[in-house]
């Protein structure tokens, strides 16, 4: 394809789907046994325990004045949503640049029956290791609950908790790229390799701009831009190419992290081990909080591609055999490791192709594709395509470059509008609705590759289709990493996730929420009753694939609010040391999360303990 035909598919890619002062003190004392956990309750505003403002002034001097009372912007509209302050929060309650430089919001503002957004009482608006330290040790001492939040793309509320003491990472983005990165200790263990080095509060977008923009190279990250990197990592985390270069949270190679006794430490293959391990998968917030992290870069395809059209049937009877012949499609020609991202199954018959690739040129690409197309044409009855079909390639270095992207695929990014905003602040335009969303439910399992084989097909087949009579179904192929390099597939397997993800050829995501409702704004709430409605047929959309594959396993960092067996479906045999792990370096439960490693222990605030260790 010359490069005209090419730039004129690129611009016609609609969006694509939604897819971001102190000595280290390295050596450990391990929590004495059988200590006694305490305290059993934290303190809240108004309580006789709340530290007084002399002692919150001795915090603010510790952070470098970086100490600051949270108010929510939502209360200017929970006063009067007619007033200028409030219609002017709406204009940017979907930009997500807009909600990550408040510390009072998160991206998602609340799920249905689940939590609501509440801001905390006081932010360490963290500038280093050293304010992140301090503010531990405040929380610690006073017997504070604790919140932490770097990009605030939470599905669980995980990042935001009332009459907290918050550490905000907003600020700490450094990027910085290595071309011989040894981890600290590791020196004659393991071999100098191309690193990147990332503030905790960085987003996506900017590492992306700074490894493969700039200097042509590649990070396993997220897929949407504006996540932030230590809780996508300490998640798991997947990105668009997964499927090739494997889970992000496997491409970690060191974390300078601030434990629970308020030190700081790092984390490697050489030093703190274990640590190490439960970073990587075992879910952000619970075990310390990250401070920077140093990623494996690797070298880039010459080419990225994406693929985009929707085919509709004309009857269910006609979807059954589209989704039907899709399965076959799928494990005949993409389930390798140059397909990632969505295929959704949706409820009005129609099967819509969100996909990208590596590794291929567009003629490539299209040669995969021309035998599934010509067996759609076949049947000009029963199928129809909504316009002719993208499949298209580009450089892949141009794939998070603003100025491409803008000129060859105009309305791909979203910009963040803001006067003074920089140019390069972009989001995939897909992403946006997830912006300032409410959930009403949302659900992931991951399905076995087992599911691809023989008569399994058909099952498969069918489970898709009634599920999605319910509720549309999306697979995420990129976020299970069966058909995956056996490189990538190891270096999984030493990460704390749920090991269902080595199996799993896609991870099934059904979810349903609405961008126009304000929870606390009078008038404006969202709708209970829709909302438990919605949330039922989403569970019922799920349990039609439950009953193909019914080992719980989900991915936590996109998972139910109210998952039952979170610790199996999250972790899977993993759980029992990920315990031990918590129990070592945060005796106490400081760091606590719902659903997080220990969380049991907790009541569902996390401010009373019920349970001991
Ligand atoms: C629109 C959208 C798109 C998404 N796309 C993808 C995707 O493509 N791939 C994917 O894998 N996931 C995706 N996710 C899920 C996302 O990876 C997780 O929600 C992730 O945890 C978000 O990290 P964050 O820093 O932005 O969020 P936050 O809400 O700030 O943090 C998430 C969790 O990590 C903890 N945490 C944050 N910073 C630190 C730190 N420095 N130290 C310790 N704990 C910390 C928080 O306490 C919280 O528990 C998406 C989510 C949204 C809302």
């Amino acid at each position: 394809m010359d490069r005209r035909t090419l730039l004129k598919h690129l611009a016609a890619i609609p969006l694509l789907s939604r897819v971001c002062p102190e000595a280290l003190a390295l050596n450990f004392d391990p929590a004495s046994p059988g200590a006694v956990p305490k305290p059993l309750a934290r303190v809240r505003p108004g309580d006789a325990g709340w530290p007084t403002p002399t002692k919150w002034d001795m915090l603010k001097q510790q952070a470098g004045g970086r100490l600051v009372p949270v108010y929510s912007p939502l209360a200017n509209c929970q006063a009067d949503f007619n007033s200028a302050t409030c219609q002017e929060l709406l204009k940017n309650i979907h930009n997500p640049y807009f909600i990550g430089d408040q510390p009072g919001l998160t991206q998602t503002l609340g799920w249905a029956d689940a939590w609501t957004f509440a801001p905390s009482a006081y932010a360490v608006e963290a500038a280093s290791a050293g304010d992140i330290a301090a503010a531990v040790n405040f929380a610690r001492e006073n017997h504070l609950r604790l919140v932490v939040k770097g990009g605030g793309h939470s599905y669980q509320g995980t990042s935001n908790a009332p009459d907290s003491l918050l550490i905000w990472t907003r600020h700490m983005n450094n990027v910085t790229v290595h071309d011989d990165f040894v981890p600290q200790g590791c020196a004659g263990k393991l071999a100098p390799q191309p690193a990147v080095t990332l503030g905790s509060g960085c987003i996506w977008m900017h590492a992306y701009q700074a490894v493969t923009t700039r200097a042509g190279r590649y990070v396993q990250g997220g897929g949407c831009t504006t996540v932030g990197v230590a809780g996508l990592i300490q998640g798991g985390g997947f990105g668009s190419f997964s499927k090739h270069y494997g889970m992000a949270a496997a491409g970690l190679l060191e974390a300078e992290v601030v434990t629970a006794d308020g030190r700081i430490r790092i984390a490697n293959p050489c030093t703190n081990p274990d640590l190490f391990w439960a970073l990587k998968g075992g879910g952000g917030g619970s075990f310390a909080v990250a401070s920077k992290l140093t990623l494996r870069v690797r070298e880039l395809p010459q080419f990225f591609g994406a693929v985009h059209f929707d085919v509709k049937a004309t009857s269910e009877t006609a979807f059954r055999q589209l989704v039907r012949q899709f399965v076959t499609f799928y494990r005949e020609e993409l389930f390798n490791d140059h397909w990632g991202e969505q295929v959704h199954v949706t409820s009005d018959n129609t099967l819509e192709l969100r996909l990208v690739y590596q590794g291929l040129d567009t003629e490539q690409a299209k040669q995969i594709w021309q035998p599934f197309l010509d067996w759609v044409a076949r049947s000009p009855n029963d199928f129809s395509l909504d316009r002719p079909p993208i499949i298209v390639s580009f450089p892949a270095q141009s794939l998070w470059d603003v100025d491409f992207m803008q000129k060859h695929a105009s309305g791909v990014f979203a910009a963040d509008p803001r006067p003074g905003a920089k140019p390069t602040d972009v989001w995939w335009a897909g992403d946006g609705p997830q912006c300032g969303q409410v959930l009403y439910g949302y659900e992931s399992l991951w399905l076995p590759a087992s599911l691809l084989e023989g008569k399994s097909q058909d099952r498969l087949a069918d489970a898709l289709v009634a599920a999605s009579r319910q509720w549309d179904v999306e697979l995420h192929f990129n976020k299970g990493l069966a058909g995956a390099p056996a490189d990538a597939i190891a270096a999984a397997r030493d990460t704390a996730m749920n090991p269902a993800v080595l199996d799993a050829f896609a991870l099934a995501i059904i979810a349903g929420g609405t961008h126009s409702a304000y929870p606390g704004v009078r008038g404006h709430e969202p709708d209970l009753a829709v909302a438990r409605q919605r949330a039922l047929a989403i569970d019922q959309s799920m349990s039609e694939l439950r009953r193909v594959a019914p080992t719980r396993a989900a991915y936590v960092s996109e998972s139910d609010f109210f998952e039952k067996g979170w610790q199996q479906s999250f972790w899977g045999a993993n759980y029992p040391r990920l315990q031990a792990i918590k129990k070592k370096y945060d005796p106490e439960g400081l760091f606590f999360v719902h659903h997080g490693v220990g969380s049991e222990q907790w009541s569902d605030d996390g401010f009373t303990r019920v349970a001991q260790q």
